[in-house]
């Protein structure tokens, strides 16, 4: 079953080797374990609903507790202490697009707020209920999660928006086709939040992000609907896709959604290769991207989250090891890894070329063993975080993306803001370049630190971190956010990237489609 307050499901553990304990000691100090408050204890602070009663909308406290929050850190203090703060006053499950319609007109006539859920995995507050007298009816999509059509000779599959990243793969393989999109989420997130947040996938680099896969829809607004015909290219004026690619539930429902599919790969297969230090293997990556060779993902860690990465991996004897071999080959404490994707009919030539461009970097290639099981613990590492949790260390992430001349600045800015941030505590921070472009890369930075017993001063410390990091995403060239989208957490962040027009503009259009601004209030813009 998914936890009420923590990632994943509650069967799964993924337990912290006793050297990675240790690390987090003597980096951190000695984390003191927090109470959390029980389930049946939240379940009793759930306020009465104030909606009237609709055959659609559940007022179920256990329906609404899980609606509440998503999978932010202030959102974890705020489930693990039991501090919700504010709930929707009703959850509906519609199943089909005119329940949606339905759903709709009753939150206009009602004076309700209505929020989009998909999988609630937003890390920026994007599904909370806002604070204050208006009623807010959560609208969980995920019972809509059917394949609806497949144009096969179009490579074009139209799918119910509320389909998890599972769900969607699974009814795609059985005919032989893939999407291709894998957030580390994937898991839990849906099709429609990937499209409202445009999310990015851990191999978007051959497979494309979401606004590549997104061809067309149905948004069912306030307004009325908004149909988007899945047209290879078109010069009829601006792209309406645009505007739903990033609306974060504030330009309506996501129905439907049409995506670019391609044939499942014949092959595929992960490389890890080692360099003497993170400068070297930027050039690498920078040179194999301009080069557009056809690799599906190049991930390069600095020496911090290098070693770390290690680490958590236990196996000291192995890791002994591999750094004698490294050693004897000129890549010492300073080492950078890289993980490469080689996937589909051109894997063969990616990798004898990519190969060699390593090489010439100084790179010191590993083989398929460390990308093998990278692979098998793709979407296992979040559940690392509960076990920090319980052991008293706070982990949050964070990403960017700018251009390849601004991006060493950029690291270095965000690692010395976090690192310096908090007066009286320590903080671990490392990162890795997760995208790249021929133009520049997106940087995805963890940072971890302890928590207090007290929830307050955990998210004063997470609080005063956030603000240093996204000060210096702001001050250094950085978007303020790559793939996790504004929700409430970006927002203030938001005119300096976008303009004070340009941030009307997209006011204005909002508003046409929600003239009450009932969607999702609060988020994106104010
Ligand atoms: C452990 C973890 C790993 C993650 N890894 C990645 C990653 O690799 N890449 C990445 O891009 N993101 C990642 N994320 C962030 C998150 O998973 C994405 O933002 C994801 O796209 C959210 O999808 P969701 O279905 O959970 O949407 P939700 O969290 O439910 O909603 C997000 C926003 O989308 C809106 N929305 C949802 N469905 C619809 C719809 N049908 N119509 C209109 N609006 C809708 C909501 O109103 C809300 O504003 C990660 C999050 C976690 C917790």
């Amino acid at each position: 079953m998914q936890r009420w307050n923590g990632w994943g499901d509650d069967s799964i553990a993924h337990p912290v080797q006793p050297t990675a304990a240790r690390m987090l000691a003597d980096e951190l100090g000695p984390g003191t374990p927090p109470r959390d408050a029980t389930l049946d204890d939240v379940l009793a602070t759930v306020p009465t609903s104030r909606l009237p009663a609709h055959s659609l909308v559940s007022v179920d406290p256990n329906e609404r507790l899980r609606h509440a929050r998503g999978q932010s850190l202030p959102d974890w203090v705020a489930l693990r202490s039991g501090r919700i703060g504010v709930f929707p006053d009703g959850v509906a499950r519609p199943q089909h697009p005119e329940e949606v319609d339905e759903l709709l007109d009753r939150a206009l006539t009602w004076g309700a707020a209505a929020i989009p859920f998909g999988g609630g995995t937003s890390v920026v507050g994007h599904v909370n209920p806002q604070e204050g007298d208006t009623p807010t009816v959560t609208i969980d999509l995920r019972r809509m999660n059917r394949l609806l059509d497949l144009d096969a000779e179009s490579r074009l599959a139209t799918f119910q928006a509320g389909v998890s990243g599972p769900e969607l793969e699974a009814q795609l393989r059985a005919v032989g086709l893939t999407l291709g999109h894998f957030p580390q989420s994937f898991e839990y997130s849906t099709l429609g939040g990937w499209i409202a947040t445009r999310s990015s996938g851990q191999q978007s680099l051959g497979y494309g992000r979401i606004e590549d896969l997104f061809a067309g829809g149905v948004l069912r607004s306030p307004a009325g609907v908004v149909s988007l015909p899945p047209l290879p290219a078109s010069a009829a004026g601006p792209d309406l896709r645009q505007l739903v690619l990033g609306s974060e539930g504030r330009a309506g429902v996501v129905t439907e959604a049409t995506v670019r599919v391609v044939p499942l790969p014949e092959s595929e297969e992960f490389h890890a290769a080692f360099f003497p230090d993170f400068a070297g293997g930027r050039e690498a990556i920078r040179n194999l991207v301009q080069e557009q060779l056809p690799l599906s993902m190049l991930r390069l860690s600095t020496a911090d989250e290098t070693r770390v990465s290690l680490t958590l991996a236990g196996h000291r004897r192995q890791l002994a090891l591999l750094e004698r071999y490294l050693g004897a080959r000129g890549v010492g404490s300073e080492k950078a890894m890289l993980l490469m994707g080689f996937t589909g009919a051109q894997a063969r030539r990616a990798r004898r070329v990519g190969l060699q461009v390593v090489r010439s970097h100084g790179g010191v290639p590993l083989g398929r063993s460390l990308g093998a099981r990278w692979k098998k613990g793709r979407f296992a590492l979040p559940y690392l975080r509960n076990t920090l949790w319980d052991m008293g260390y706070a982990v949050d992430t964070l990403e960017t993306a700018t251009t390849w001349k601004a991006l060493p600045g950029l690291m270095t800015a965000i690692d010395d803001a976090l690192s310096g941030a908090l007066p009286n505590e320590r903080v671990l921070v490392f990162s890795h370049i997760s995208h790249v472009y021929p133009d520049g890369a997106a940087t995805y930075v963890t940072y971890v630190f302890r928590s207090s017993p007290d929830p307050d001063e955990t998210l004063s410390r997470w609080k005063t971190l956030k603000n240093a990091a996204s000060r210096a995403i702001a001050g250094n060239g950085g978007t303020i956010s790559h793939q996790h989208g504004v929700g409430t957490d970006h927002r203030p962040y938001l005119e300096a990237e976008k303009s004070a027009a340009g941030l009307s503009a997209l006011r204005a259009a909002l508003g046409a489609l929600d003239p009450e601004g009932i969607m999702n209030p609060g988020k994106l813009v104010r």
